[in-house]
This record gives C-alpha cells, sequence and structure tokens, in this order.
C-alpha cells in the first residue's frame, strides 16, 4: 500500500525567525523525521513526501491553493493521502476537498499541529502518527481530518481552539473515529453519501468574490448596504441563532432583497456554532426566506464558504447556487 504525504506548510513545519513562526522546514528534514516516526511501527505501507513549492501559512491561503492540492493528489497516484497543512484554515481546505472528490472513497486525510515538529512537546508526531494510521485502514472513506484523538468528517469540521491539542470537532456530527488501544469507530463513519452528481470531473477551483458579513446588535441597513459595495458575487451573512435578522430596522430586509434580486445569492449562516438554521421559524427569520435568502441549515460556515466557492467555480447561476446550497453534495449536510 502507498501513502502519499502532501506537505503544503503550517505550523507544524515552521522555524522562528525574526518575522515570527514561518514554513522553514526543508524536504530532506521533513523526510527524516517522517522516517523517524514510522520506525517500529506497524503500519507495512510505502510513504512518500511530496512538499508543495510554495510552501504557506495556511492563513494565506486561496482557493487556488485547494485547487493546487488537488492537482498535486492527481499528479501523485497513491492507495491514500495525508496532507500536512496549516490548521488556521484546514478545515476549509478539507471542505473544498469533500465537493471536488465527492464519490470518490480514497482516503485523503488532513492534519497539522499547533507547535511545529521540531518543538520538544510538539503534536505533530502524535498528529501525523494519527492521520496516517486513518489513511492505512479500510475504514477511512473520503475526505477526513485527524487531529488530537479524533479522526473527523473534513467538510463538518471547524477549528475550535487556537491552543489545544484537541483542536478541531466536529460540532453537528460525531467523531468518525477515537484514537485509542484500539481505536473505536463510529458505526456512521462506514455509511458515504452516494448521490450521483450531475457533473462529471468538477472544474477546478477559482477564486469568487464571496463576502461573509457578522450581524451585531445595532447594525443599520445603511451599513448592510455599504457592506454589499460592490456587489459581492454570493454573500454568507453570519445571523442570529436559527438564522434570525432585525427585522424591525427600516430597511434592512429590502437591502437582503435587492442583493437577491439583483442575482446575488444571499446565505443565510448562524453565530451559533451549535446551528441548524430554519428561516421559517421566527417572524425575523421568515422575512429572509420571502426576500429569497436561502439558510444554510447544519453546514459549519467552514463548509457554506467552500460549497459556494465550488458551485460558483462550476459556473453555476444565482438559482443553481441556491438549489445546490439545500443539497448535500457529500454528507456536509445532514
Ligand atoms: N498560522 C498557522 C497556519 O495555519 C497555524 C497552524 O498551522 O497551527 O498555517
Amino acid at each position: 500500500m502507498d501513502i502519499q504525504v502532501i506537505y503544503t506548510g503550517g505550523t507544524i513545519g515552521m522555524v522562528p525567525s525574526d518575522k515570527g513562526l514561518v514554513p522553514g522546514i526543508s524536504d530532506e528534514e521533513m523526510s527524516k523525521w517522517l522516517n523517524g516516526l514510522m520506525e517500529g511501527s506497524e503500519i507495512t505501507a510505502k510513504i512518500r513526501l511530496k512538499s508543495l513549492d510554495h510552501l504557506i501559512d495556511s492563513s494565506s491561503a486561496t482557493p487556488h491553493d485547494w485547487q493546487t492540492i488537488l492537482d498535486t493528489i492527481e499528479e501523485n497516484p497513491a492507495d491514500s493521502y495525508v496532507i500536512l497543512h496549516g490548521t488556521d484554515t484546514m478545515s476549509y481546505t478539507a471542505a473544498a476537498l469533500s465537493f471536488a472528490r465527492a464519490g470518490d472513497d480514497t482516503p485523503v486525510v488532513l492534519t497539522g499541529s499547533q507547535l511545529p515538529l521540531i518543538a520538544a512537546d510538539s503534536d505533530a508526531g502524535k498528529n501525523v502518527i494519527g492521520a496516517i494510521t486513518a489513511a492505512f485502514s479500510p475504514k477511512t472513506k473520503g475526505v477526513c481530518l485527524y487531529f488530537g484523538d479524533y479522526l473527523l468528517a473534513g467538510n463538518r469540521s471547524s477549528k475550535t481552539s487556537s491552543w489545544g491539542f484537541n483542536g478541531f470537532e466536529t460540532p453537528l456530527a460525531h467523531p468518525l473515529a477515537i484514537a485509542g488501544v484500539p481505536w473505536r469507530w463510529a458505526a456512521h463513519s462506514q455509511s458515504r453519501d452516494t448521490q450521483p452528481l450531475p457533473w462529471g470531473k468538477p472544474a477546478p477551483y477559482r477564486q469568487h468574490d464571496v463576502a461573509m458579513i457578522d450581524l451585531v446588535p445595532g447594525i443599520t441597513a445603511q451599513r448592510l448596504r455599504a457592506l454589499l459595495a460592490p456587489a459581492p458575487e454570493a454573500v454568507i451573512i453570519r445571523a442570529y441563532g436559527m438564522g434570525n435578522c432585525p427585522s424591525v430596522e427600516p430597511g434592512f430586509v429590502d437591502v437582503l432583497a435587492e442583493t437577491v434580486a439583483s442575482g446575488v445569492p444571499v446565505v443565510i449562516s448562524s453565530q451559533c456554532q451549535l446551528a441548524d438554521v430554519a428561516l421559517s421559524t421566527y417572524e425575523a427569520g421568515r422575512v429572509l426566506a420571502r426576500a429569497g435568502c436561502v439558510g444554510s441549515a447544519d453546514m459549519t460556515l467552514e463548509a457554506t464558504y467552500a460549497k459556494l466557492i465550488f458551485l460558483l467555480s462550476q459556473g453555476m447561476n444565482s438559482e443553481q447556487v441556491r438549489q445546490w446550497l439545500e443539497k448535500p453534495i457529500c454528507g456536509e449536510l445532514s
């Protein structure tokens, strides 16, 4: 069995510099470290390493970087993949990879670490061993994220801690597996959404202008209008609770209705991490549905954003975007 490790940057391979932590571990050093890690391991797979040409802090990642990872996977055929990635935007990348690879069960396991691998007390070794163990297991399907002790569905994950060794969670889905002796696998880890998708090989990710706006108590229609100028290609409104907005603020809903009418999809998400957006519940949400906005149901913010970029990259119009937002592509939505 061949496992292809793809190193994209992130804290895991960072070194201190006078500007702060920056990617700096060479290919040879990373290879040596990986070999050392696997010494004496029961995993019999052949592990190859490929470092991307431009290693980045994942806070600089763009949809082009998602595509580079997808292309690198294609160019390096293997039985499974481990992607070494910065933690800051790892859940966005995981969601993006899952949409582009929907229907393909080949394991792609993303991981990273809170501390560089050169730090004495780093979590890098444990996370990479866990990710390789997951990639080696026939139980792992599709795009997942391994961190701390947990194997998670990539497109349901969020970075929930900037410091904890269990820094990722799937707030609205159970973990796929918990590491231990032996690993404990959830029954649902084996059941994958296999609905047929109308696109064959998806078009590559391209940069799209998708805005994300957080509501705050006291936000005015004027401020909202200003935040939407010039008009983006789509907008995610981080509303309250089940998807409610200040419906009594004069003109507020009108701004969103005009935005929808101009062909810009408006997606209503929630500031709650444990959210299931249901616009029909309150008057303060129903007005948004009437204005043509679409709720993100229980998708994470990361999955909602990556899905919009995916759908726009497929050249869909606003009506098609709207329809696909409400349909699961690969388990991102209950
Ligand atoms: N800023 C880093 C990154 O996302 C954080 C990390 O990897 O933990 O690349």
